[in-house]
């Protein structure tokens, strides 16, 4: 091996502050998920049922009112479903707390003991282990959040407000459908709003692919394609089911 191999092999690593590393665990990565997902369906579902409806013929108009009834259902139904899984989920969450709460008060000794074995294995030892399970037991909130984690294997930082989940899903949702939508609105002829819509969504379908990407640290061209292939599919699909029903019609 020369110097040189070694050199490029040799990653230089910037340090990064407190702040910065804080940072890539904050609490906005739990609604990450809910702007990629609200977007993307908004996009794909749109974007298919233009084209669907464009495929049949229909005038730019016409394609611009189902296009805005799609969206409005699509959030709403979007919006509910998010919110009773995010609700339920919660639930599931407050009863454990409840189950737990009730374990340190009627079974504190046993709860301690699990405790400790749970530090034990981390190699805390004799006095320490003592001292740790001492401190951590003297708060009863931090004993609660100590044994979530120990027995449930819950964070408290991983709870999403279920209000916040919905809102979040219905406006990234909204947006991402206004790509393939909009156009039908300045067009005079369903061939340009197609070209234009097409145009838009592609360069959609592609970022937010890649932002999915980004965010789970894969690669950002490989996500961009393949949710590119796939929406287009999909469009493609309607598109064609779209011109057999408009010829039969
Ligand atoms: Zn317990």
């Amino acid at each position: 091996m020369t110097e040189s191999d070694t050199d490029k092999s040799v990653k230089k690593v910037v340090p990064k502050t407190d702040e910065e590393l804080i940072g890539e665990h904050m609490s906005y990565r739990n609604y990450m998920r809910d702007v990629i997902l609200g977007a993307n369906d908004g996009l794909v579902s749109l974007f298919a049922l233009v084209i669907g409806v464009a495929g049949g013929g229909q005038n730019p108009k016409i394609i611009l009112l189902a296009g805005i009834a799609g969206t409005v259902a699509g959030a709403i139904s979007m919006a509910i479903g998010e919110y009773i899984s995010t609700k339920s989920q919660e639930e599931v969450f407050d009863a454990e707390v409840r189950v737990e709460k009730e374990h340190i008060r009627d079974y504190r000794d046993h709860e301690v003991k699990e405790l400790t074995e749970f530090y034990r294995e981390k190699g805390f030892e004799g006095e320490l282990l003592e001292q740790v399970i001492n401190k951590i037991t003297s708060n009863e909130e931090i004993f609660l959040k100590d044994m979530m984690m120990t027995e449930f294997g819950i964070v408290e930082e991983e709870r999403r407000s279920p209000l916040k989940a919905t809102i979040i899903v219905g406006i990234a949702f909204l947006l991402g459908s206004a790509l393939p939508v909009l156009p039908f609105f300045f067009v005079t002829t369903p061939i340009s709003g197609i070209i234009i819509a097409t145009i838009l969504s592609t360069i959609g379908l592609f970022s937010i692919g890649g932002i999915k990407s980004f965010v789970t640290r894969s690669s950002i061209i490989k996500g961009g394609s393949e949710n590119l292939v796939l929406g287009l599919a999909g469009a493609l699909i309607t598109y064609i089911i779209g011109f057999f029903v408009g010829i039969n019609i």
